[in-house]
């Protein structure tokens, strides 16, 4: 079997409803024709062989850029035997190593292409994606669902979600204060403080000890993602578990996070981490160090949300999956078949392969127009200090009440 083609499918994806999904600042600000607001994009990669059988990737990181990349990784590809995933997943890792230390862009490239490749290979040998990564752990994937007000988080618990996770750095003491008062403790409570503005560490250690009575069960990204020695101070000051890993990439970007015990949580984003390949290593590497996989997908699509559910019904320490439940309502309509949540929990996928395909026309009706994050625009227009409008990557916290609540 050869590898023919790769196609790409790029689409405008809108944004969920604000008080369901856990940031301050939602998938920017744009607003573009067909009803659709915010800069999200997904990419689906098609690679096609000579035999007939096709594979289905999704790669995140930057849709737009990525697009670019899987084109130019393409030629790597073309007349190569798709069964052999390791080494060429290894061949295009060398051949964009001249680029520079890989990110987003070419791991988000790596993961769609990657991706399909383990999906060809299912279908041609007939079995699910997770019997080739080891077989079965568990046959349904718990998830978590974002709810920032407490009548978003009663509606989730009353459909069975077992998990919540609130976000922003607005007041998140009170935040999650309300949402404890309103769910009580038979449900799992997390908040993701992931800026811009980002935390400083003193200001995290701060906000994690007045955390602590509320029993969560992780702060995620309390400061910004290269700041591995603010980590430490942070879990050498608090008791709070700590999840982080969403914005790395490979065995080699999160192994520092995994080996120095930073974290009780990885969360590495199953459409640009590295592909299938690359989780199933990362997910070794963290069960080595007694540390839980919860792999991010705030703002995934469906195909990258299939290779998951395959993920974590083959590694042991899988705990539980994101998933913005009542997402932008054309996510059903991407896919056949559209996974439904029951009771808080997806079901493993049967089907050979990754079991999923887009809905090819569908998508094309949502052609992408923007995909950078816009901060919102206030009043002025421009200069807030101690803002999304300041437009700074590391700021000094100001006005710390405003964080941390009137003593
Ligand atoms: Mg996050």
């Amino acid at each position: 079997m050869k590898i023919t083609d790769v196609k790409t499918f790029l689409m405008h994806v809108g944004a969920p409803d604000p008080q369901r999904y856990a940031t301050d600042g939602g998938f920017g600000a744009g607003r573009f024709s067909g009803n659709i607001t915010g800069t999200r994009n997904w990419l689906f990669v098609k690679v096609y062989t000579d035999e007939g059988v096709t594979g289905i990737g999704e790669c995140s990181g930057w849709p737009r850029v990525i697009e670019t990349a899987v084109q130019d990784l393409k030629a790597l590809l073309i007349g190569e035997d798709p069964q052999h995933i390791e080494r060429l997943w290894q061949k295009m890792m060398t051949a964009i190593m001249g680029h520079g230390m890989t990110g987003t862009v070419g791991a988000g490239a790596l993961t769609g292409l990657d991706m399909a490749l383990w999906d060809i290979k299912g279908k041609v040998l007939g079995v699910p994606v997770w019997s080739l990564l080891g077989g079965q752990v568990r046959d349904r994937v718990r998830i978590y669902a974002h709810a920032n007000t407490p009548e978003a988080a009663l509606s989730l618990k009353a459909r069975g979600i077992k998990a919540l996770k609130c976000g922003g750095v607005s007041d998140p003491v009170r935040r999650v204060a309300a949402l404890r008062e309103a769910v009580g403790d038979d449900i799992d409570l997390m908040i993701d403080l992931h800026g811009p503005p980002w935390l400083t560490p003193a200001d995290a250690v701060t906000l994690a000890r007045a955390l602590e009575p509320y029993r969560l069960l992780f702060i995620e990204d309390p400061i910004a993602p290269e700041n591995l020695d603010g980590y430490r101070r942070i879990r050498d000051a608090a008791h709070v578990p700590l999840a982080a890993g969403e914005r790395m990439t490979t065995i080699f970007g999160l192994r520092d996070l995994i080996e120095r015990e930073l974290v009780d949580v990885v969360q590495p984003d199953t459409g640009r981490a590295g592909g299938l390949t690359q989780m199933k290593k990362i997910a070794a590497m963290a069960e080595a160090h007694h540390i839980m996989m919860a792999p991010h997908s705030g703002s995934l699509g469906p195909v990258a949300e299939y290779a998951a559910l395959h993920l974590m019904a083959a590694i042991p320490n899988a705990l539980f999956l994101e998933r913005v439940e009542d997402d932008w309502e054309g996510r059903a309509r991407t896919v056949i078949p559209h996974p439904v949540s029951e009771d808080g929990f997806l079901r493993v996928p049967d089907a050979p392969g990754l079991g999923v395909d887009i809905d090819e026309a569908f998508v094309a009706r949502f052609p992408s127009q923007a995909n950078v994050s816009v901060p919102i625009t206030r009043d002025s227009g421009s200069y807030v200090e101690g803002t999304f409008d300041e437009h700074v990557y590391v700021q000094t916290r100001l006005r710390q009440a405003r964080y941390f609540g009137p003593r």
